[in-house]
């Protein structure tokens, strides 16, 4: 393996979330009933007309924007003629030679073979608008292996094809490059990105050649891959493979190949197509495409903040850490989430009447605290409970009262583990922080003499136990007494004082 270099470019298919097809009105709903998504035109009927969805056009645009792409000022439709079944026209409305962006790049970062966090950037070829063809249902869904039967829901759905240049060299590198496209896609809005309902597939072009050389070696690609998880492993094993091929001194077939998940590997599913093959020819029932500045403009200025600057920002701004900027920024809601608390701690900051210096220390406190409940403990939830944060109880206003309370902000305290008991009480019932912390009396004990009683309370009940321990030198019983102290109280202790209270007691 040593002696090759990998290559690998990548065709990425996202399904665009628009009301309609791309070329009729129908509106498609993953799950729908068989063909209950369709109209003549769909389905090919001899005599209809396509015509082009606005906001189709619209979302390649933006997608093109946000890559920085060229938005070619002309561009066009043609037919790419194949037979398949699930192609009711016997050809697919496409775009070859004059497609709607061309150049772009994708930066992201990714951890490479030595463990380091590097930055790298991948350039596009294009990026072009197509329909999407229709699904063949076969006996594992059927059960009868003698009949196949075809469902035309997903045939003319709006598809963007986002083809790289050849310059990825590591599966590693592959799948981070998928991954950046799938969050900037999510981010602008234009597709679900929903990788198990197909809506983002990633076929990687893969080739290798000798170290140093310039050529590029005979590839093979491989169909749909619709995990990251199976991407990966279907890029690896299909680099060994290769690699098997040319250290025999035989030589790598150009073709298509398949990823069977049971075994693992990848099989040939059909030798390479070239474009003769296709007759493309242009579409003479649609119109040319014009996209002009204004509108250009117009769809630019419309772009949110894209998650790559999105983590620069919030590593500039606050001091986060890369890997938690990382996780914070994957998925735009959660980032917007956060943006909207950090906003109102600012506001509570500096409506408090403390000197600037003070004030950016505190909220440089809170903001950290809000980092770690945001992707500790909230995000958890969410999972579990398999939501959204904008579909949660949870609102900016919770989070910052519950750490404003927990940074000790304002006249009570909430403790570390009583705060996670409000933050699951929140999450459940939507009720704010105070309230939950007042109804089931969490605040903290501001009082020392309750903690020494309650530290002398839990001496006296294991004098014979952990006590005599602890005094015979076994370090780690203060541990357990702390836990006792702490459930004595109800978690409304503060753990440094009850540690330093057990110290004393213990010493003398
Ligand atoms: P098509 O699959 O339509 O015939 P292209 O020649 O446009 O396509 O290439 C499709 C993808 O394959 C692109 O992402 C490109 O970067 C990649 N690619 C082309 N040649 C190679 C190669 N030798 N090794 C790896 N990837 C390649
Ligand atoms: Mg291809
Ligand atoms: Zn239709």
């Amino acid at each position: 393996m040593e002696k090759y270099e990998i290559v690998i470019g990548l065709e990425i298919h996202a399904e665009l979330c628009t009301e309609s097809k791309l070329f009729c009105n129908c509106a498609y709903t993953f799950g729908a009933s068989a063909n209950d998504c369709t109209c003549p035109i769909c389905l090919g009927m001899p005599g209809t007309l396509p015509v082009i969805n606005r906001r189709a056009l619209e979302f390649a645009v933006r997608a093109g924007l946000a890559m920085n792409c060229e938005i070619t000022s002309y561009s066009k439709f043609d037919r790419k003629n194949y037979f398949y079944p699930d192609l009711p026209k016997n050809y697919q409305i496409s775009q070859y030679d004059l497609p709607l962006c061309e150049g772009g790049k994708v930066t992201f970062e990714f951890i490479n073979g030595e463990s380091e966090r590097v930055e790298k950037t991948v350039r596009l070829r294009r990026i072009h608008l197509e329909e999407d063809a229709g699904k063949s249902i076969h006996a594992e869904v059927t059960n009868d292996p003698t009949r196949s039967f075809m469902d035309f829901n997903r045939a003319g759905v709006p598809l963007m094809e986002i083809v790289s240049e050849p310059e990825i060299h590591s599966p590693e590198e592959a799948v981070a490059y998928c991954r950046a496209v799938k969050e900037i896609l999510e981010y602008i809005e234009v597709s679900k990105c929903n990788m198990e309902e197909g809506s983002l597939r990633c076929e990687p072009n893969i080739s290798l050649r000798p170290k140093g050389s310039q050529e590029l070696g005979t590839r093979t690609e491989i169909k749909n891959m619709n995990s990251f998880q199976f991407l990966l492993a279907a890029m690896k094993y299909e680099v060994t493979r290769q690699a098997r091929i040319l250290d025999s001194g035989r030589e790598v077939v150009q073709e298509t190949m398949l990823f069977d998940e049971n075994t693992g590997k990848t099989v040939a599913m059909r030798g390479k197509e070239e474009a003769d093959d296709y007759r493309y020819f242009p579409e003479p029932d649609l119109v040319h495409v014009q996209i002009d500045d204004e509108w250009k403009r117009a769809v630019k200025s419309d772009l949110p903040e894209l998650p790559a600057d999105r983590r620069k920002r919030f590593e500039g701004e606050f001091g986060i850490l890369d890997h938690d900027a990382k996780l914070l920024t994957e998925k735009r809601d959660l980032a917007d989430f956060f943006d909207e608390t950090t906003k109102k701690l600012a506001v509570f900051f500096d409506e408090a009447t403390i000197e600037t210096k003070e004030r950016n220390s505190e909220l440089t406190t809170c903001v950290k605290s809000c980092v770690n409940w945001i992707i500790g403990d909230l995000r958890t939830l969410l999972k579990a409970a398999k939501i959204d944060i904008q579909d949660s109880k949870i609102t900016p206003e919770h989070l910052v009262d519950l750490i404003l309370y927990l940074e000790g902000k304002k006249d009570r305290k909430l403790e570390g583990p009583n705060a996670k008991v409000v933050l699951n009480d929140a999450f459940e019932t939507g009720k704010m922080p105070e309230q939950i912390a007042k109804e089931k009396d969490l605040f903290a004990i501001t009082d020392d003499s309750i903690i020494e009683s309650a530290v002398s309370e839990v001496l006296e009940e294991h004098k014979d136990g952990a006590v005599k321990d602890y005094r015979n030198g076994k370090q780690e019983a203060i541990g357990f007494l702390i836990g006792q102290v702490m459930r004595a109280t109800r978690g409304k202790a503060n753990p440094q004082r009850v540690n330093q209270f057990l110290r004393e007691k213990l010493s003398d």
